[in-house]
Order: structure tokens, then C-alpha cells, then sequence
């Protein structure tokens, strides 16, 4: 699943803002946003490219990709849905996975998809051989 655009994260955001101060978000930020491949371009000042949620949420939203996770922990109050590290090379497969050749479709994919991935480490875990 692919990040959402600023209007489709927009859309399904809840209102209210996610932090209630900005010690709460920039803590936040640092433990997520500041290790994932998404906002990688504004670390490089391009921030036309910037993660769109974390826009959303500036704009006193929530996004819907944010889980609530730990209320009284200020860096990991909420999972991102979205979240990737920079090193991670991403899943093998394409997604969304594509039809196979010469498949015949009874009904379109798109409103049967879901609008978030399960939050998985794609990185291959080490085999514990102890
Ligand atoms: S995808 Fe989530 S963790 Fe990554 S930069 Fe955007 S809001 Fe932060």
C-alpha cells in the first residue's frame, strides 16, 4: 500500500489535533518521522515531497493512519500505519499485487482494497541460531 495522498489522508483523518503540545509532537516525530523513508525529503529540505500526514496533522487533524498505541509514552503514543525505515528495502511483492496474465476480472479491485497496509517490518530478521 502506498503512502496517501494529502486529500485522501485528509479525508479520513479525525478531527483534532494528535498532540497537545508541541513537546508531545516533536518527540513523536523524532521516534517515527525522523527514521522513515516518507519524510526523507524534507530531512534534505525538499518539503514539497514531505510525508502528507504529518501535514494533516498540522493541520489539527489525526490521520487515520495513526493508531493510538501508548498514551502515556511520548514517543510511541501512536503507530504509523505508513511507517518504513530508511534502510528498508520494502516488500518483495508490488503492490497492490497485480492480476496475473490473460486473468478475466468478475468486478473492479479498488473498492475492495484496504486503505492501510498492517503495520510489518519488511527488513529479513536475522535467524536465531543460539
Ligand atoms: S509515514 Fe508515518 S512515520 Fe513516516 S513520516 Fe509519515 S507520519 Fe511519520
Amino acid at each position: 500500500m502506498s503512502l496517501p495522498t494529502f486529500d485522501e489522508a485528509d479525508a479520513r483523518a479525525r478531527e483534532g489535533s494528535p498532540f497537545s503540545n508541541g513537546t508531545e509532537g516533536y518527540t513523536w516525530m523524532g521516534n517515527w518521522c525522523g527514521r522513515c523513508v516518507h519524510d526523507a525529503p524534507a530531512r534534505r529540505d525538499d518539503y514539497a515531497n514531505a510525508c502528507p500526514l504529518i501535514l494533516v496533522a498540522l493541520t489539527g487533524k489525526t490521520p487515520a493512519e495513526w493508531l493510538e498505541s501508548d498514551p502515556y509514552s511520548l514517543a510511541d503514543r501512536y503507530q504509523c500505519l505508513m511507517f518504513r525505515p530508511e534502510d528498508d528495502p520494502g516488500p518483495d511483492e508490488p503492490t497492490p499485487v497485480p492480476d496475473p496474465p490473460g486473468q478475466l476480472t468478475l468486478c473492479p479491485r479498488e473498492p475492495y482494497e484496504r486503505p492501510a497496509r498492517m503495520f510489518v517490518d519488511t527488513l529479513r530478521e536475522a535467524a536465531d541460531v543460539s
